[in-house]
């Protein structure tokens, strides 16, 4: 007998408003352990707005998300769901770590100090312990030369993949990536994919919003198309971009690849 797997993301029906106006109309997806999903669709389709439901950062209006079997952001007691005290929402939001389009690395500290910083104030490390962990993340993503170095010195690669190290730091147990190559000239995004590609292969669980069709046809384990804050195709990378199925999936793969 087999034991179901727990999904590490799961969204059912998940609806999102700003205002009166709908940006995610019914979202219904699985991650499991150890998987790379790419995430793909025209601006405004409402990848960003789904992965910071995922990561706390918005509330969701109407269905279910969840992480690792703990409801986002609330729990159930009998057939109730309860808001959870912004503590906890806090010690879950640890758990997953997120990185930008925009790197946002503190520019008064080193490439170290950023890393070692949330583990330091937000879990109570040692500056030993947490040192010790920078410096093989540095090594990690190929910069462990440069960890005395400041943003302003590094190149948007560098900074970017210093930002993933920090991401790492707080030993997450999914990464969520908005588009991390996207701000940067085309001869620094192959680094920066390889250190994504490197952290799939050590099993990390990943969703990735990207337009780097290579990169979702090798290293993701499903593609899933977005457009105007639904899912319209979603499977195998592979078949999805060699013969997609519907004529907006084709319209804008015609345009990315
Ligand atoms: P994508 O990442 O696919 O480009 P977004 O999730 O950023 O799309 O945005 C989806 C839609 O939601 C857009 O129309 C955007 O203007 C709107 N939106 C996003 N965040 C907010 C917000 N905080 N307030 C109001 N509208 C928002
Ligand atoms: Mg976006």
């Amino acid at each position: 007998m087999t034991t179901p797997v727990t999904p590490m993301v799961e969204a059912v029906e998940v609806h999102k408003s700003f205002g009166r106006v709908e940006v995610l109309m019914g979202i219904t997806l699985k991650v499991l352990p150890g998987e790379v999903m790419c995430l793909i669709g025209p601006s405004g389709s409402g990848k960003s707005t789904f992965l910071r439901c995922i990561n706390h950062l918005e509330k969701i209006n109407a269905g279910q998300l969840s992480v690792d079997g703990e409801l986002v952001g609330y729990r159930r007691r009998g057939d109730r769901l309860h808001e959870l005290p912004e503590r906890e929402v806090a010690q879950q939001r640890t758990e997953i770590g997120m990185v930008f389009q925009r790197f946002n690395l503190f520019p008064h500290m080193t490439a170290l100090e950023n890393i070692v910083e949330a583990p330091i104030r937000v879990k109570g490390e040692s500056k030993e312990a947490a040192r010790t962990h920078a410096r093989e993340l540095l090594q990690k993503v190929g910069l462990a030369d440069r960890s005395g170095a400041y943003p302003n010195q590094l190149s948007g690669g560098q900074q970017q993949r210093v930002a993933i190290a920090r991401a790492l730091a707080m030993r997450p147990k999914l990464m969520l990536f908005d588009e991390p190559t996207s701000a940067l000239d085309p001869e620094l995004v192959g680094d920066v994919l390889a250190v994504m590609r490197r952290l799939a292969d050590d099993g990390m669980t990943m969703i990735v919003v990207t337009h780097e069709m290579g990169f979702a046809r090798e290293v993701g384990d499903s593609l899933v198309f977005m457009d105007g804050g639904v899912v319209v195709e979603s499977g195998n990378p592979r078949e999805v971009i060699g013969n997609p199925q519907h004529e907006r999936t084709r319209a804008f793969l015609s345009k990315v690849l």
